[in-house]
């Protein structure tokens, strides 16, 4: 597996491909990864075949964190994320540094963005008013660089997932965007690079937001019809604030592909919540 780190390298190699008609899978990563990344690099190393190459990135973009987030402090471990990228069997791990893929951003001569205008300005993008600017930005870079065939996303990060396949559609990326499956600990808890920062007692009341999910799709099959949001959203909010460090950011119901808000929840509607569990903010969602 190579170690690819500057922009020009990768830019060359990818061309390099592109000519030889090689199929490139991309997955991409802000590190610290865990079995969540592992199960989207098995598919990427799938979808682009023996002959293929996957390309991981690991880059934790500055641009999508606010000023008031945990940039500095989100967690890293390089040696065990090159490890784990060669055991899935990545050709190449990409690992670009600030100074090139935003040059001059402090000193203000950094100033091109990305910006979808529908699907994020609902959940995420309502509590996180630049985070996704941060992401389009980024993407598209990566997608300009690697030139990938397809690239692997995660469910977990469903919103995300919805406007990066608007983006690419909007702007004609090449390329397919494929959506993995949320990953759980076998308690239901989504795997997250965050779910470091939660001390053992908030690990324990981590599990409010997949018993909020399994209760909405208990009330909804027993019922046998669909149920109006609003008393759905006050009786999982209950549940969820009977643990003492949880506190609601939102609980949305929506279409799982427009992301507009639903009025009632049914069999099918998609579901998704932020908590913060002590200072960690926590997202999760699910088909109910
Ligand atoms: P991150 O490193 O958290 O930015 O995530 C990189 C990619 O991994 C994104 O496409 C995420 O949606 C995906 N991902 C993160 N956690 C999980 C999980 N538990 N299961 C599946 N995919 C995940």
């Amino acid at each position: 597996m190579r170690i690819v780190a500057s922009l020009n390298a990768m830019q060359r190699l990818a061309l390099r491909w592109k000519r030889a008609g090689t199929r490139v899978a991309l997955v991409p990563t802000m590190g610290y990864l865990h079995e969540g990344h592992a199960s989207l690099i098995r598919r990427a190393r799938r979808e682009a075949g023996p002959r293929g190459k996957v390309v991981v990135s690991l880059y934790v973009n500055p641009t999508q964190f606010a000023p008031t987030e945990d940039l500095s402090r989100y967690p890293r471990d390089f040696l065990r994320d090159r490890a784990l990228c060669r055991r899935m069997g990545a050709d190449a791990l990409f690992f670009p540094s600030d100074a090139e893929m935003y040059p001059g951003r402090d000193q203000g001569r950094y100033s091109t963005y990305v910006v979808e205008e529908a699907l994020t300005r609902p959940m995420e993008g309502a509590s996180r008013p630049t985070h996704f600017r941060g992401v389009t930005t980024v993407v598209a870079k990566l997608f300009n660089l690697i030139l990938p065939d397809i690239s692997i996303f995660g469910a977990k990060d469903w919103q995300q997932a919805a406007v990066l396949r608007r983006m690419a559609a909007d702007l004609n990326f090449h390329g397919r965007i494929v959506v993995s499956p949320t990953i759980r600990e076998r308690d239901g808890l989504a795997m997250s690079s965050r779910n470091a920062y939660l001390t053992p007692a908030q690990r324990k009341q981590a599990i409010c937001l997949w018993n909020a999910i399994r209760e909405a799709r208990r009330i909804i099959r027993s019922r046998g019809r669909s149920v109006p949001c609003s008393s759905l959203v006050r009786t999982l909010s209950r549940g969820i604030e009977l643990n003492p460090e949880a506190k609601i950011d939102y609980l949305a119901f929506f279409d799982p592909e427009t992301l507009v808000p639903a009025t009632r929840v049914g069999v099918g509607t998609h579901f998704a919540l932020a908590v913060r569990v002590g200072t960690t903010r926590l997202i999760d969602n699910a088909r109910i």
